[in-house]
């Protein structure tokens, strides 16, 4: 059995110490004072302290596609997903060549109500002829 008080004191000193380790992770902190993670959690929420390693966070980025971690503060790991992110694998209506389509443009075509996708003008024409 605890004595009372035996939890306020902890409660203070587990969030002077994460304000004297910021980039400790709550798992090192929660092994340095032999408690649980979600605990730790929980006290540092409830005095308003950060819950998570901004400082460390704030270096971290992720390639917008594939979510792979960047070295450095880029939007996409590769010119690959670069690619992917903004195209999309389509194939011709008439002649069903398939094709890269920048995404923005297929969605303006939804928004006008337009399901076919055409390579090229060429095939646009072929279709209206068939129509
Ligand atoms: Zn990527
Ligand atoms: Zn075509």
């Amino acid at each position: 059995m605890r004595k009372v008080g035996w939890q306020d004191r902890t409660i203070k000193r587990i969030a002077t110490f994460k304000q004297e380790h910021p980039l400790m992770t709550l798992q090192q902190i929660a092994n340095h004072f032999e408690v649980s993670r979600p605990y730790i959690y929980k006290v540092l929420k409830n005095n308003g302290e950060p819950t998570n390693n901004r400082l460390v966070r704030k270096k971290a980025f992720y390639c917008t596609h594939c979510q792979d971690l960047l070295p450095s503060k880029r939007k996409f790991c590769s010119d690959k997903c670069s690619f992917n992110y903004r195209h999309v694998k389509v194939s011709c209506a008439i002649c069903h060549v398939p094709f890269y389509r920048k995404k923005a443009v297929l969605r303006g075509k939804a928004k006008l109500g337009q399901t076919y996708i055409y390579c090229s003008m060429k095939c646009m024409y072929k279709r209206s002829q068939l129509v």
